[in-house]
């Protein structure tokens, strides 16, 4: 097939095996391919689409902005409606300490704008992750990303970085006054959807108070909707120092940002001035999206039905095989005894119409992310087709 050469050979791939499904339309809950076929998507592009596919409130709000205007000038220099709307929106959203946004074009390079700001806000250098993090795959955001598969190739990579054991509070001792931050994922994502204590947390801020440093959550997966809050933390009682956003920020268009004090920010605009710089970042037509992507959230009370339709979706793929689901919300990762297994299940699932997905740093278990917009129809739906799937890759 033409369209198949031409995506193996002109478009960089990432794997040898693509899914290589050729999509034609997206609507809803539904992609459908050039042959007709409907997928129902029970992973959001990766916690991307959590109102669905092309909200017609999102893409009304683009098209409004596109009779406006596109790109007009780099970030930061021009005041702009659509980012002033957003940033105003999230500040009222968000504690009063994160009042002040930073738009950015991807979730990585908002981890890099993080990880820069506390550098520059503490003066110190070393940084703390958690084993089996991920962070995106720039050079910042992969050193301190906790894969070593995926890190090996790119060394050297940022120096002063250490790694401590996710959910351990002994480890917490390692954070001292050298620390320029903490960066983590309240709930890990793709780790395989690993979920702290509550305590666990709030020892965290303890200590990054206690020592200096800042506290970077990155809600990069888990933010807006996804785990039942708008933002995982306010599940947890704990406030970060800069907090980073992404994938569903922009209901379907690619935005970043990472958040923090206006005290903070400010930092980045002397000692160097330009401290950090983005042609693109706060695209007016992406910020337009993305406050109309909040204001779906809010209208359609998208939060109020996540634990429900999550815990509905967790009684209907119940089987023996399954050695543990791992939920919050609608983030689910579901564990079977090989990665071989789990293979067999995603290929048999997209065979029959529905995609779910693998994680990078867990092969074990598979993805479930569906849209917060999904109906308990549709749910009722993929749940037999993933049930099925299980069924008929038993023998292994
Ligand atoms: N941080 C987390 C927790 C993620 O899950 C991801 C992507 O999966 C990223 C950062 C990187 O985001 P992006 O792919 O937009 O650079």
């Amino acid at each position: 097939m033409d369209s198949e050469r031409i995506f193996l050979d002109h478009v960089a791939q990432t794997t040898p095996y693509p899914l290589k499904v050729e999509v034609a339309r997206a609507e809803g809950t539904s992609i459908f391919d050039t042959a007709g076929k409907e997928y129902l998507d029970f992973v959001s592009g990766i916690a991307v689409s959590n109102i669905g596919h092309r909200h017609p409130h999102v893409v009304k709000a683009i098209k409004d902005q596109l009779d406006q205007y596109m790109h007009v000038m780099a970030y930061g220099e021009f005041i702009q409606s659509p980012q002033n709307r957003l940033a105003e929106k999230l500040a009222s959203l968000l504690p009063e300490q994160l009042s002040t946004s930073y738009f950015v074009n991807s979730g990585a390079e908002a981890n890099e704008g993080a990880l820069k700001l506390a550098k520059r806000v503490t003066g110190r250098t070393q940084i703390i992750s958690c084993k089996k993090s991920y962070h995106g795959g720039t050079h910042g955001a992969l050193s301190v990303s906790g894969n070593e598969m995926k890190k090996y190739a790119f060394r050297p990579l940022l120096p002063d970085v250490y790694f401590i054991e996710f959910n351990n509070i002994d480890d917490l001792a390692q954070i001292t006054e050298a620390t320029a931050c903490v960066i983590i994922e309240p709930i890990q994502g793709d780790a395989g959807v690993r979920i702290p204590s509550k305590a666990y947390l709030k020892a965290l801020r303890e200590r990054c108070t206690e020592t200096g440093a800042l506290l970077i959550f990155d809600e990069i997966q888990t933010g807006y909707g996804r785990t039942g809050s708008l933002f995982a933390f306010q599940q947890f009682d704990v406030v970060p120092d800069i907090l980073t956003i992404a994938k569903a920020m922009g209901g379907g268009m690619p935005m970043g940002a990472f958040i923090s004090s206006k005290s903070h920010m400010e930092q980045l605009t002397f000692n160097p001035v330009l401290g950090h710089i983005t042609t693109f970042g706060g695209h007016p037509v992406n910020c337009a999206a993305a406050v109309a992507n909040l204001e779906v959230i809010e209208n359609e009370n998208l939060i109020e039905g996540v634990e429900k339709k999550g815990q509905l979706i967790e009684s209907l793929i119940g089987h023996p095989d399954i050695i543990e689901i791992r939920r919050i919300g609608l983030m689910f990762a579901v564990e079977f005894k090989s990665a071989e297994r789990v293979a067999r299940i995603v290929n048999q699932c997209l065979e029959d119409g529905l995609i779910t997905f693998w994680f990078l740093s867990c092969p074990e278990s598979f993805r479930l992310a569906p849209p917060l917009t999904i109906s308990e129809a549709d749910i009722k739906r993929g749940c037999a087709i993933i049930k099925n799937a299980i069924e008929v890759t038993m023998e292994l």
